[in-house]
This record gives C-alpha cells, structure tokens and sequence, in this order.
C-alpha cells in the first residue's frame, strides 16, 4: 500500500505521537522463550489485544518468521484481521468465542476454545453446515474458574469434538491463575487437576495432538511437565510477568513511545497548568506541551507523578494529564518539534512500561494494551524502521529499502 504515492509516511510518523516497536527483539524474545520451553515443545506466540498494543499484524508475521508454530488471539475478530493480513498461520482463539462469529471462524481455518456444551454444539453445527472440520481446543477449568469446563465435563466435550466427523480435537489446554506469584502451591495444584482430566481422555483412546498449560510466568518458571506447547505473551514483549517473577537476563522490552514538543513557554511564577490547576509555577520555570493524553493511552494517574523524557533532560509532568495533551516541564534548550520520549526500556533514563506500571498501581500489561488505535506504530529491523501501521486509518505499509 502506498509504495507509489507523494506521502512520507515516515516524516508524518515521527512528527507527532507515535510507538515504535523493535521487532528484532520480539524475534529475540521469542527465540529465548523457545529456548526456556526447551526443544520438545513449540511457542505460541500470544498476540491478543492488538499483541498487547504492539500491532498484531506485524507481529504476528515476525513470530512466525521467528519459528512460532501458533499464534494466540482472544477474538474471533482479531483472528480475521490477522488472516485479512494476509497471515496463513494456524490461530487459536484463546477466548470464549463468539457464538455468531463461529462459522466465519471456521471458513477460515482458525481454532476455536471449546468449554461448554452450547459452544460444542454450535461448533459441530456450523462445521456441518459448511461441510468442513472445524479445529478445536479444549480448554480445561483447573482453578482459574473463568472460561473453561470442569474436568467432567471436558472429558464429555473432547470424547464428542473427537469422535464428531465435523471436527478435531487439536489440542487440549489450562491457564494458571497464579503462575506470576511466588508462592507455587496453586499452580502445582491446577497442574495435578489437569494431568489427571488428561489421563482420562487419553484412557479413551483420545490423544490431541497440542497439550499447553504455560503462559509466560509458568514458561520462566519451567512449570509445564507433560505438555508440547507453551504460550507467550507478556515476555515476548520483554515485560515481567509481574514483581515477583520477572523475565530473565537476555529479554528486553521492545516497545518505546514517543511524542513531540508542540509548544515551548515559558510558566511564570505563580501561574498553574492545565485542568484543576493542580500544579503552580514557584518561580519562572520553562514548560512545554506535548500531544499525548489518557485517550493514547498515558494514564491520567501520571498527572504530577510521570516524567518525559528530552535529550536535554528529564521533563516532570506537570498538572493533569488531559485527554489529548500533557504539559511538561522543559529544559529550556527545547524547542517546538523537538522529539521526547515517553516509555523506553529505561535506557535513555525515560519511564519504562514497569515503572508507568508502578505509578499508575497496574501491572506491566495494562499501559501498553491501553496503547490508542490513533498512535502510529513504527516497527524496526536492524535499528531503521522497515515498516508502519496507522490503526485508525486502516493503514500500513513496508518503507522501501534504500
Ligand atoms: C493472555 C493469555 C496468555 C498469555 O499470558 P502472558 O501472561 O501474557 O504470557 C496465555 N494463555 C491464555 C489462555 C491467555 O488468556
């Protein structure tokens, strides 16, 4: 798309509040993970929620590149977008699925979560109406009690999706509630539970061909005995799982957030900032205003509390942050257009998604997947960028090499 038109996507890009995304470190990141789930067992490469803000299809194709054997989504939607994107991998929707969505799930070729007795009816009817096998996991309910069939009821469920001609049992699965905690007891308990509901089904003479039970917690933990899969997320993009189990050496955080100096000021004592005057000048300070607010994604809870980052130092938030804007505190070297990080991986001494995390009382997940539909993602390989998204446009495109 593109490739012949006047437009410098990349000037346009870099001129406002954009993302850039290092795909050769998700690459990196996935070949660790692979390496931490050991050389019987595949990657799924988990990309729901728009790959955690980071751009699903682009990093869908670069987790296949790197070797992914599957590709996990929540949606059938998301799925769609990833096929519409040309992606021909195998796709598990890892969600409860949508009812009505079924049958296009199906026409194209993705893999459906089974736990109920409706979804399994609905799959089997929809895979007949269209005279084709619909591909199935089981997910099994071991303690999480969200999506997922009691151990009973899966061994009910995989005897008919297995024996049904409409369908096959591909793969058969559980999800931790507590694998990011230091405590092992409940994960040991649920894989106990599991293995035991697996035994069953197998004593039936049923075998899927898939078995998985880590996410990306239970992978650097190494708790997933038995199975042929593991399914990555948050790791992948170089976050910690949480405080108390966090990515080992050798992962690195893939996304950065970046914006621009739109106005440079200067804030006389005494006066305030932005709404609710929650911040006032003691003596004359430089300031600047940004275009990024709560509506990209950077929490309100930042107001006063978060920092940017200029190459000429360190720039406080200062007053709330508004929906579409910021202000900040600027080194009065800054100028109108001048670039400034917001979240890096900490190296150019900017917020890192750990500490946004922190600040804002959340986990690592919650402020990149919060990343806007309206922020431009820029994706590197080698350091350049080789390609762009603009989610609200519907657009992407490859940047041709030079
Ligand atoms: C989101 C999700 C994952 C990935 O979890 P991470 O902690 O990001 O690795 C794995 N499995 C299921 C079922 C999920 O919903």
């Amino acid at each position: 798309m593109g490739s012949n038109d006047t437009r410098d996507r990349l000037a346009e890009i870099q001129a406002g509040t954009h993302a850039v995304i290092d795909l050769d470190r998700y690459a990196s990141n996935l070949k660790t993970v692979a390496e931490l789930a050991g050389p019987n067992r595949s990657v799924m490469a988990v990309v729901k929620a728009n790959a955690y803000g980071h751009g699903a299809p682009a990093c869908a194709r670069a987790a296949v590149d790197a070797g992914c054997r599957y590709l996990g989504v929540a949606r059938i939607d998301e799925a769609l977008e990833l096929r519409g994107s040309g992606i021909t991998a195998p796709i598990l929707v890892i969600g409860p699925p949508n009812m009505a969505e079924i049958g296009l799930a199906i026409e194209n070729d993705i893999a459906l979560t089974v736990a109920t007795e409706t979804s399994a009816a609905q799959v089997i009817d929809q895979a007949e109406s269209r005279n084709r096998r619909a591909i199935v996991h089981v997910k099994i309910d071991t303690g999480l009690h969200r999506y997922g069939a009691l151990p009973d009821l899966a061994v009910a469920i995989a005897g008919r999706i297995d024996s049904h001609p409409a369908t096959m049992l591909e793969g058969l699965y559980t999800h931790f509630s507590s694998a990011d905690e230091e405590e092992l007891e409940p994960t040991v308990e649920q894989i106990e539970r599991f293995q035991a509901t697996y035994t069953r089904i197998r004593e039936r003479g049923i075998d899927p061909q898939l078995v998985h039970i880590a996410n990306s917690a239970a992978t650097i933990t190494g708790l997933f005995p038995d199975t042929n899969m593991v399914r990555a997320g948050i790791v992948s993009y170089g976050l910690d799982p949480s405080n108390e189990i966090t990515a080992p050496a050798g992962f690195r955080q893939i996304l950065t957030l970046k914006t621009v100096i739109t106005r440079r000021f200067t804030l006389e004592a005494g006066e305030s900032v932005s709404y609710n005057r929650t911040y006032t000048a003691s003596e004359d300070e430089s300031a600047a205003a940004v275009p990024i607010g709560y509506a990209d994604g950077i929490e309100r809870h930042l107001s006063n509390t978060g920092w940017l980052m200029h190459a000429d130092g360190r720039c406080p938030i200062i007053g709330r942050v508004c929906m579409d804007q910021s202000v900040i505190s600027a080194p009065a070297s800054a100028h109108e257009g001048d670039p400034v990080t917001v979240i890096s991986d900490g190296s150019d001494g900017a917020m890192t998604v750990a500490v946004v995390g922190e600040i804002c009382g959340t986990n690592t997940y919650e402020p990149v997947t919060r990343i806007a539909a309206r922020v431009p993602r820029l994706y590197l390989r080698n350091g350049a960028p080789v390609s762009w998204s603009v989610p609200i446009l519907g657009e992407s495109g490859t940047f041709r090499s030079t």
